[in-house]
Order: C-alpha cells, then sequence, then structure tokens
C-alpha cells in the first residue's frame, strides 16, 4: 500500500496525537552512522560535514522518518569548559569537570552556540540536513543534555550525588542547574534557528536507574518543566530522553509537559502507554542490546509487540530505546524501520 504522507507529516501528526497513515520510525544512530563513514569516529563527531552526511547517508539507507543529530553525551558539557575525551570507535566522553567547588558556579558563563566547539558544529550539521533533506524527513537536532547531566559533568558526578544526598548545599545545586538550563536552552534555540523540526534533551543522570524518584522530582524535574515551558512559548517541540526504567518517576516524567517522551527498553511500555495515552507522544522503545546482537527476525518480532501495545490512539514514534551501539548491524536497523511499515498502519 502506498504511503498517504510523507514522513514530516506522519511524525507531525503522531506528536500532535493525531492518527498518521502508520506509525512513524526513528533511528537512534550516530554512532552506527560515524562507524559506517570508515573514518575514525572521532573525526565525524568533530565535523559538522562529517557529522551531516552521516547522517544522510544512513537515511539515504534506511529511509526512516526521524534524523536524530547529536555527536553524543558531552557536546554541551565541552562548551562550558569540561575536558572531553573523543575517541575513535565510540562517542565522546566527559572526562574532567569545569568546576572544581560548586560554590563558585557564579563564576561559569553561558557558552555562545555559534562559537562555541562542539555547538557550532552540530549547528552547522542541523544547517545541512536542513538544506538537503528538511523538507522530505523530520530533523530533531538534539541540545544534549538537559539540565542534570549536564551539570552531573560540569561539576563531578560523585560530588553532586553527596551534595544532594546530604541536602546541605541545595542554593548552589539549584544555582548549577538553572546554569545548565541556560545553556541548554541557548543551544536549543540555536538549533531550532536552522529549520529543525524538533529538539531534544537527554537526561540519563535524572533516571530511576541513578536517583531516586524523590531526587528526581527535588532536582530535575523543575528545571526540565521549565526548559519544556518557555520552548513551548516559542513553538518549539521538545524531546525529554531518560534512560533506563522511567516507569517509578512516570507521572512526574509526563507532567514535564515535553511532547515527546523517550522512553528505554527497561520501562514497560503498555504501563507508559497507559499512562501517556493522550497526553504526550511515546518514542522508543526497542532493546539497543537486541538491535546490536539479535536476528533481524528477532528485532520484527519486537517491533510487531510493541506496535502492537502503542499505536492505538497515536502519540507513538517507534525506535531503538536509547542510543544504538557502534556495531549494530545493517540488517537490524533495516528491520527496525521495515517493521514500522509493515505493522504499524493505522486502517
Ligand atoms: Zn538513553
Amino acid at each position: 500500500m502506498r504511503d498517504e504522507m510523507n514522513s514530516i507529516e506522519r511524525v507531525q501528526a503522531a506528536i500532535e496525537l493525531r492518527e498518521p497513515d502508520r506509525v512513524p520510525v526513528d533511528l537512534h544512530n550516530f554512532q552506527p552512522a560515524a562507524f559506517a563513514t570508515g573514518l575514525p569516529m572521532d573525526q565525524v563527531f568533530k565535523s559538522g560535514e562529517l557529522l551531516a552526511q552521516s547522517m544522510l547517508d544512513a537515511w539515504r539507507e534506511y529511509g526512516h522518518d526521524m534524523i536524530l543529530l547529536e555527536n553524543g553525551t558531552a557536546c554541551n558539557a565541552q562548551a562550558c569548559g569540561v575536558k572531553v575525551i573523543y575517541r575513535e570507535d565510540a562517542a565522546p566522553a566527559a572526562h574532567i569537570p569545569v568546576l572544581e567547588r560548586i560554590e563558585d558556579i557564579d563564576k561559569l558563563t553561558i557558552p555562545d552556540p555559534y562559537t562555541a566547539f562542539p555547538m557550532c558544529e552540530i549547528i552547522k550539521a542541523a544547517r545541512i540536513l536542513v538544506k538537503e533533506v528538511g523538507d522530505k524527513v523530520w530533523i530533531c537536532a538534539r541540545a544534549d543534555q538537559g539540565p542534570m547531566d549536564l551539570a552531573s559533568q560540569v561539576y563531578s558526578m560523585g560530588e553532586l550525588l553527596v551534595d544532594m544526598a546530604l541536602g546541605e548545599k541545595d542554593e548552589y545545586i539549584f544555582k548549577l542547574l538553572d546554569y545548565c538550563r541556560q545553556v541548554s536552552t541557548r543551544y536549543a534555540y540555536a538549533l531550532m534557528e536552522t529549520g529543525a523540526h524538533s529538539t531534544s534533551i537527554g537526561e540519563p543522570v535524572a533516571g530511576p536507574d541513578v536517583i531516586s524518584p524523590k531526587m528526581y522530582r527535588k532536582y530535575a524535574w523543575r528545571f526540565e518543566k521549565q526548559m519544556v515551558d518557555e520552548l513551548k512559548q516559542h513553538g518549539i517541540i521538545l524531546h525529554n530522553h531518560i534512560c533506563g526504567n522511567t516507569g517509578p518517576i512516570i507521572e512526574d516524567f509526563i507532567a514535564t509537559g515535553a511532547q515527546v517522551l523517550e522512553i528505554d527498553h527497561k520501562t514497560d511500555a503498555r504501563k507508559i502507554k497507559a499512562a501517556a495515552t493522550g497526553r504526550t507522544c511515546l518514542l522508543g522503545n526497542i532493546d539497543t542490546g537486541l538491535l546490536a546482537v539479535g536476528s533481524p527476525a528477532e528485532v520484527e518480532t519486537a517491533c510487531r509487540d510493541l506496535i502492537e501495545i502503542c499505536k492505538p490512539g497515536s502519540g507513538f514514534i517507534l525506535g531503538p530505546g536509547c542510543a544504538m551501539g557502534t556495531t549494530t548491524p545493517a540488517e537490524n536497523m533495516h528491520s527496525l524501520v521495515e517493521s514500522a511499515k509493515k505493522y504499524g498502519r493505522y486502517s
């Protein structure tokens, strides 16, 4: 059967909780896409041109509806002055925080995304993607990371968790989180100015695998909410990505108001679908481990089962639960994308 919508209309409908012609599908593939270029991955992740080319090549091969553009989970941190290690075979990683004492938070300045590396390169990549395929495929230019995650890199994660547990430095923790919120918000505006369709924050450190639901509520939530509210006022769609099992924070996660919630495979799809129906759009949550080592048939079965749970009532984009590993086989990514076409039709 022929598709009745293009990818942009399809994703738009899912996010607006209207029924599209079929379930849209994304690939969270910056690592396998960079790997597929044959170049050292660090070279791709430092270059807007190479990053855009890797995304374009992958889109031409797989034909997914949504491109997720990013270079990993240390972009904003590096722009803030955190020392980041680039590797030939994986995403860059934050290494040395910029803030030795949380009391010094007022000394940090908000980076200008148009000049701060590597934000400026991701903006360059977004511009290229918008120019080349921005009328054909949904481009989510990701303002990674979210306030809590960025705070854990700007300041030492260990120290931050201790300070949160003791609850004695809340004044400074809130200042740090607010600084990080401003960094990511400013970057989000710059990414959206390229003509991208949506943006996102990643908040792995805010998930129940790292901090308790109570801590999420007290520290992370209000800064995520503030970011969503501000961007929404400007008509900007923000995805909120929290890794691990977000079941224990499900109501707060939805109450951030983010138009798309990216859910990981550990989250019970049935439960979160029941809670999110009619309220927000879910994106996910195929196991990246299965995508890395399973067979295409196993991927197809997992997609079919998930579509059956999450398709009804719209508000669902099929995709991996998190970033796919570097060596995820091409046939499994094909299987994921084709499953949306095979099982995802609404009529
Ligand atoms: Zn994740």
